[in-house]
C-alpha cells in the first residue's frame, strides 16, 4: 500500500515523462527529418529539371545538328550549394576537397602553382575556359566573408595569379573573376576559390533566378 502522497508525485513523474519523450521526439524530427525532407525534396526538383533538360537536349538534337555542350547549367551549383549549406560544410572546418587537391590525394588539372597558389581546371566548367584559384592553406578562409586584415595579402596574391593564370591561358580579350560567398551565393566548396571563367563573350548579369 503506497502513501497518500505518492498519487501526484506519480502522476508528477509521468507527467515529466511524458515531456521528455515529447522533447526527444520533437529534437530527432527536427535535427534528422526536417534535413532528410528538404533534401529529398530538392533532389526530387533536380531531377524535374534534369529531364527537363535531357528532353530539352533531345530535341534540340533531333532538330539541328549543333554539338551538344558538356557544360552543367547554373541550377546544379544552386542546388550543391544548398546541399552543402544543409549537410552542415559551411564554415566546418572539415578537410574539403580542395585540400585534398593541394596534398594530391585526389587528381586535378593543375595550370599553376607557388608557395600559396594553386589553380587548376573545373571539373565542370560554366564557359570555355574556366579555372579556379585557391589558396595552398585555407587559413580560416572557408569563405570571402571571413577574411580579417591578416588575410589581405593573401587575398591580394590570389587576384594577382588569377590575372598571371588568365594571361597564361591566353585570355587577352578579357575573363570574368567570381567569388561565391555562403549559400545565396551558391558556394559549394567551404575553401575560399576565385573562379577565373573565360575564352569566349560572356554575358551579363550573371545569376539571376528565372521569375
Ligand atoms: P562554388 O560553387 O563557388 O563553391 O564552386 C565550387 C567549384 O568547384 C564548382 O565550380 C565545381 O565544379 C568545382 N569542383 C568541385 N570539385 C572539383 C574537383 N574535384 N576538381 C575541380 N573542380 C571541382
Amino acid at each position: 500500500m503506497r502513501p497518500r502522497w505518492w498519487v501526484p508525485l506519480r502522476d508528477a513523474r509521468a507527467y515529466a515523462f511524458v515531456c521528455v519523450c515529447v522533447c526527444v521526439c520533437m529534437y530527432t524530427h527536427a535535427r534528422v527529418h526536417v534535413p532528410r525532407l528538404i533534401r529529398s525534396s530538392l533532389n526530387a526538383a533536380a531531377n524535374t529539371r534534369v529531364g527537363q533538360r535531357t528532353s530539352a537536349r533531345t530535341t534540340t538534337t533531333t532538330t539541328t545538328t549543333t554539338t551538344t555542350t558538356t557544360m552543367a547549367q547554373p541550377h546544379d551549383e544552386v542546388l550543391a550549394a544548398q546541399e552543402a549549406h544543409l549537410n552542415g560544410l559551411a564554415d566546418s572546418e572539415e578537410r574539403t576537397i580542395f585540400d585534398k587537391i593541394v596534398s594530391k590525394d585526389i587528381p586535378a588539372t593543375i595550370i599553376y602553382e607557388d608557395s600559396l597558389a594553386l589553380a587548376f581546371r573545373d571539373i565542370n566548367p560554366q564557359a570555355k575556359t574556366h579555372f579556379l584559384v585557391i589558396p595552398k592553406i585555407r587559413a580560416g578562409l572557408t569563405r570571402l566573408s571571413k577574411a580579417t586584415e591578416e588575410h589581405k595579402m593573401l587575398l591580394g596574391h590570389l587576384m594577382y595569379t588569377a590575372q598571371l593564370v588568365a594571361k597564361q591561358e591566353k585570355l587577352d580579350a578579357g575573363f570574368r573573376v567570381v567569388v561565391n560567398d555562403g549559400v545565396e551565393g551558391c558556394q559549394s566548396v567551404y575553401h575560399l576559390h576565385l573562379h577565373v571563367l573565360g575564352g569566349e563573350q560572356l554575358t551579363w548579369p550573371p545569376g539571376c533566378p528565372p521569375q
